[in-house]
């Protein structure tokens, strides 16, 4: 199996060392491996696309010698392929239309456990309406940091919007499909995303196998994720801090490059982060 990974940061902000960790990490995890390095940009939602972002990104993942392979992706640039599998899982029977608003499921007690309203009551055409799949049983797997994650039942969910944007999730799952991805290394808050992600897949008769590997997350002082709404900073990108930045980033990732490694260049530390590249050594957490 030829090794395919990706990084694909949704352009909300910079990237700060939350998304630089999980960057590195993919990064190293398909170079250690023979493998290709793609980057997909996930502007699917223009409310939270910073204007800039995109750039920014791109010139800091060049400034810390993160080079990736073929074209940068563009969800936003992608709308009618979404459009397509979508029409897929309706004409196949495994989604359907719903008309149910945030406060009507709130009233109902249906915003975790879709209560399957619209399928007794389909909605009138002519309004807008999101495209529900129907849930089901996801399929185990085993976690190459996180450890085995068991099947769980997944409720209905949407895979497009009633404002009109297709979800992350379907997005992905077609992206990583049509992209040949078999390796996913990302942060730890899509855990719980994966079995949704796994049950479209299915339902979308994607038989690639796929390794999936979850990374810790640096966490803000609150605890919370790093984040733009926890602001966090944009990672710094003289010569210097990208050494130190790499180092300590290593570090974070369970590597234990030696103390010289700080002072060589970042060829010299991309060299000993390749060849030392042991994902067994990553934490499941990062302590704060
Ligand atoms: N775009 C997502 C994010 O920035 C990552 C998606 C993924 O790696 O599957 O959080």
């Amino acid at each position: 199996m030829i090794y395919r990974g990706r990084f694909a940061p949704s352009p909300t902000g910079p990237l700060h060392a939350g998304s630089l960790l999980t960057a590195l990490a993919s990064y190293l995890d398909a170079r250690a491996n023979n493998g290709s390095w793609l980057l997909r940009i996930e502007d699917l939602d223009p409310p939270r696309t910073q204007p800039g972002a995109e750039t920014s990104i791109l010139k800091t993942l060049e400034a810390y010698g993160l080079e990736w392979d073929e074209t940068v992706l563009r969800q936003s640039e992608r709308l009618e392929i979404y459009r397509e599998f979508c029409e897929q899982l309706l004409r196949e029977k495994h989604a359907y239309h719903c008309q149910c608003s945030r406060s009507q499921l709130k009233a109902r007690g249906a915003v975790k456990n879709y209560d399957g309203y619209c399928i007794q009551n389909p909605p009138n055409s002519g309004s807008p309406t999101a495209i529900r799949l129907r849930g089901g049983l996801s399929t185990p797997f085993d976690d190459r940091v996180q450890g085995v994650q068991q099947a769980e039942a997944v409720s209905d969910f949407t895979v497009f919007r009633r404002d009109g944007l297709f979800a992350y999730q379907l997005a992905v799952v077609v992206d990583d499909h049509l992209q040949n991805i078999n390796q996913i290394v990302r942060g730890k808050d899509l855990l719980s995303e994966t079995a949704k992600q796994g049950l479209l897949m299915q339902r979308l008769s994607f038989s690639q196998v796929t390794f999936y590997a979850h990374l810790p997350l640096i966490l803000a002082e609150d605890g919370q994720k790093l984040s733009k709404q926890t602001l966090a900073q944009p990672v710094a990108t003289t010569p210097d801090s990208i050494r130190t930045t790499l180092f300590k980033t290593l570090r974070l990732l369970g590597q234990e490059p030696p103390n010289h490694l700080i002072y060589n260049d970042l060829t010299d530390i991309h060299t000993w982060g390749i060849e030392h590249w042991n994902i067994n050594k990553v934490p499941s957490d990062l302590s704060i």
